[in-house]
């Protein structure tokens, strides 16, 4: 299953992304993962990569594509792989595609779960923070039994920064404005599947295994 899964934050991405690499059997690469093995393994884009990272600037797009298509030719991958956060843009898409071509493989399909705004930001702004203990709960999917109160520690519940309403949004008009020429994009290709993520768990992740088989 060679496939790329999409989705606004909060939308369970993560959770979904832990199901289908273990159903398949096949490697989870996103991005932040691979800066990280390209990083520790010293390999010269990810010496490249390393640089502009610790000086604070965006990754170019031709390191992170030279770091993708190293890692989709190691072995691990023969059976496939899913990727999460690449490409972000129509430019790296085509690189992609290139990528994919020299091996000589194609993709089975590009997930897009897909949200409300008002569901997401309903999401991305119920988690609360405990100040003693850093457990987490979220006021909608799973509230402490006292309001505000740690059910471990007795502690007090706290909103972190970047969860407030103000960050929740701007972090949805980030990731709208750049990724809906990508799903136009893939939706050209006739590769986009298009998944209701407002329902349970297992629900999506049977909707996402029949869109895909
Ligand atoms: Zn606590």
């Amino acid at each position: 299953m060679r496939a790329i899964l999409m989705g606004p934050p909060g939308a369970g991405k993560g959770t979904q992304a832990e199901l289908l690499t273990q159903h398949f059997t096949i490697p989870h690469i996103s991005t932040g993962d691979m800066f990280r093995a390209a990083i520790k393994e010293q390999t010269p884009l990810g010496i490249k990569a390393k640089q502009y990272l610790d000086s604070g600037a965006l990754v170019p797009d031709e390191v992170t594509i030279g770091i993708v298509a190293e890692r989709l030719a190691q072995a691990d991958c023969s059976n496939g792989f899913l990727l999460d956060g690449f490409p972000r843009t129509a430019a790296q898409a085509d690189a992609l595609a290139k990528i994919l071509s020299d091996l000589n493989i194609g993709l089975d399909g590009v997930v897009n779960i897909e949200l409300d705004d008002k569901n997401l930001l309903e999401r991305l702004t119920g988690r609360r923070v405990c100040k003693q203990c850093t457990a987490t709960y979220h006021m909608v999917f799973n509230p402490p039994l006292e309001p505000g109160k740690c059910d471990k520690c007795g502690g007090e519940l706290y909103q972190r920064s970047d969860d407030t309403l103000e960050t929740a949004k701007n972090r949805l008009r980030v990731y709208n404005e750049q990724t809906e020429p990508l799903i136009a994009y893939y939706n050209e290709q006739g590769l986009l599947r298009r998944i209701q993520g407002d329902q349970e768990i297992e629900k999506v992740f049977h909707d996402i295994l029949d869109v895909l088989e």
